[in-house]
């Protein structure tokens, strides 16, 4: 007989879960428990999820059981995220979180009423088991966002730009809201390229990626198209404003001062603005949006075309 093998298939449905002990503690009445209870449902529970805020609210909703808590605040600098939970109360207890060297951010427990020692320790003990799904969760938010950038510009890419250009081209249907498109280009990049190198090429569009999100309100919304072709997404903005801010991105271009070893590089952009018809899909925005920008390559550069 040879070895054998055999599958099984278990479906963990909600009610299974539950009666395993992964249930959502926010369904159900808040009852008391002690430490090392807890200990054992939080490394249940916050291994259910990779979402920072999800983990965060899983584990203020815990805690409750043991230390009665108003508000949860944390903050994360690095990872640009800052959540708040709960009501703000006047006394704390704040907690600056590390592992192994590593910056897990700041975690703020607040109460209208003072914490007691007891307390304070029972909180510290809870925090171990928050480490490593906080860790994971921030990691995982990490390879995310990387996925979606360009590392050269950091502005997003193609996947972001498809995912982003789908859903907003939804939202403006839906709340019949406008939404306008700026596809714009280099001029004669090849030559910045063959005068000054392919490294300052690249310093060049580093630089154009920093003025263009700097003018604008939304800096997620500039996208990395191709070489050094940008597209910026104009959520809730009609046509003639689009054209607006799309001379305000031409001139701050033209403004720009980049040098070579002293030397000025000469810049400027053209420009293609289109903006949603009702009905429009997302790939043919963008083709109008990409036929004005050859208008304006064709016209002379430099300058901004309005799409018909
Ligand atoms: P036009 O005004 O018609 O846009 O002229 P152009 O020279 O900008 O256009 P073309 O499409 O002929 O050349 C684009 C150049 O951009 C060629 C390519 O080497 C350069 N380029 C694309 N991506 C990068 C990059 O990541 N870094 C650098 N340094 N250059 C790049
Ligand atoms: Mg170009
Ligand atoms: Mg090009």
């Amino acid at each position: 007989m040879g070895p054998s093998s055999q599958t099984n298939t278990i479906d963990f449905d909600a009610a299974k879960l539950k009666r395993l002990g992964f249930s959502n503690q926010h369904t159900r009445p808040l009852h008391r428990t002690n430490l090392a209870q807890l200990r054992q449902q939080l490394a249940l529970q916050l291994q259910t999820s990779l979402d920072t805020e999800r983990v965060l609210s899983l584990f203020f909703a815990a805690v409750q059981r043991l230390v009665p808590l108003d508000a949860l605040s944390y903050q994360q600098p690095i990872s640009d995220l800052r959540l708040e939970l709960g009501e703000r109360a006047s006394h704390s207890a704040a907690y600056r979180l590390s592992h192994d060297g590593e910056y897990l951010g700041e975690l703020v427990f607040r109460r209208k009423l003072r914490f007691s020692d007891e307390e304070l320790a029972q909180l510290e003990s809870l925090l171990a088991s928050l480490l490593f799904p906080l860790r994971n969760a921030l990691l995982y938010r990490a390879a995310i966002q990387d996925a979606l950038r360009d590392p050269l510009t950091g502005t997003g890419n193609r996947i972001a730009m498809d995912q982003t250009l789908a859903r907003e081209v939804e939202l403006a249907r839906r709340n019949l809201l406008p939404l306008s498109l700026l596809m714009l280009d280099l001029d004669h990049f090849k030559q910045v390229n063959d005068k000054h190198g392919h490294g300052v090429g690249d310093e060049v569009l580093k630089a154009v990626a920093t003025t263009l999100k700097s003018q604008l309100r939304n800096v997620d919304m500039v996208f990395r198209y191709g070489g050094e072709e940008f597209l910026v997404l104009l959520s809730g903005t009609p046509r003639e404003a689009a054209g607006m801010i799309g001379e305000r991105l031409r001139h701050a271009v033209l403004e720009l001062q980049c040098l070579d070893q002293g030397r000025p590089i000469e810049l400027s952009i053209s420009l293609g603005c289109a903006t949603l018809l009702p009905g429009e899909a997302a790939d043919s925005l963008l083709r109008r949006a990409d036929s004005a920008l050859y208008v304006a390559k064709r016209d002379g550069r430099n300058r901004l075309t309005m799409a018909g």
